[in-house]
């Protein structure tokens, strides 16, 4: 299987390698899992001042990125990558979350992120270039970077042999639809806080009952709609009535 191809156009391309070069990721470019394509929109300009943003018809506050140099930068990236689905990083996109992620994991071999500045992209770009919008929350932040590396990282982490451990995936924070249970490692006993007995007993069907009932708890506690959602088991049932809420 070859590796699964991201391409990422952006004006600031140091902030996307940066993050890409360490860690899980890093090493999965290394070992060719993934590999990654950065491209600065900048050099798709064809003026002499390099302009890749303009002020808004209307008269609205702001610049917005210009369609020519992107356009031309994701026409650049089809001639390599024909199949490759085409993704605005947009507030204003479908909201992403683990199940995107696997989804995109399990649907796509290629993927191009555009990463937008300033008040955004023009609208051309929304209606003719691109396949999707993915915003990664409902918040604005000043730059589509940040969301595009959520979106690798994310979905890097679902395709086979990036996570060393298949199995720290799945048992990761909404995987199963509810919250990772909480976490301990040396030493046992810290400033009079102890790891709790169960995990040090060695009883395994014991501690998997207790860490899926603390992480029943807080996902209770902390992400309520999620378990309006999730699968429950009789025992999960129990416990929770059994806890206060
Ligand atoms: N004026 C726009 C926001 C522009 S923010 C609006 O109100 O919708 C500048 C860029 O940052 C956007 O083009 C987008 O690429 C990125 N961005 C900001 N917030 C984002 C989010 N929640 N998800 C994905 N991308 C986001």
């Amino acid at each position: 299987m070859g590796s699964f191809v991201w391409d990422v156009l952006t004006l600031f391309p140091e902030m996307i390698t940066a993050y890409l070069s360490a860690g899980i990721l890093g090493r999965a470019r290394n070992q060719g899992t993934i590999s990654v394509g950065v491209h600065d929109i900048r050099e798709h300009t064809r003026d002499k001042h390099r302009m890749a943003d303009d002020y808004p018809y209307g008269g609205d506050a702001g610049m917005v990125l210009k369609p020519e140099p992107i356009f031309r930068a994701v026409e650049c990236v089809r001639e390599k990558n024909p199949e490759s689905h085409i993704v605005l990083m947009s507030p204003g996109g479908r909201p992403f979350d683990q199940a995107a992620a696997l989804r995109l994991a399990r649907g796509a071999r290629a993927v191009t992120l555009i990463c937008g500045r300033y008040e955004g992209v023009d609208e051309r770009v929304v209606q003719h270039l691109i396949d999707e919008e993915i915003s990664i929350g409902d918040y604005v932040i000043s730059g589509g970077e940040l969301a595009a590396l959520v979106v690798v990282d994310a979905v890097s982490r679902c395709l086979p042999g990036v996570v060393g451990d298949a199995q720290s995936v799945t048992s990761d924070s909404f995987y199963r639809g509810i919250l990772k249970h909480p976490q301990y490692t040396r030493p046992e006993v810290y400033r009079g806080m102890r790891v709790p007995a169960v995990l040090l007993s060695g009883h395994h069907e014991e501690i998997r009952r207790y860490q899926r009932h603390k992480a029943l708890e807080k996902t209770r506690r902390n992400r309520p709609d999620l378990i309006e959602r999730a699968e429950l088991s009789e025992d999960d049932r129990d416990y929770l009535a059994r806890i206060l809420p």
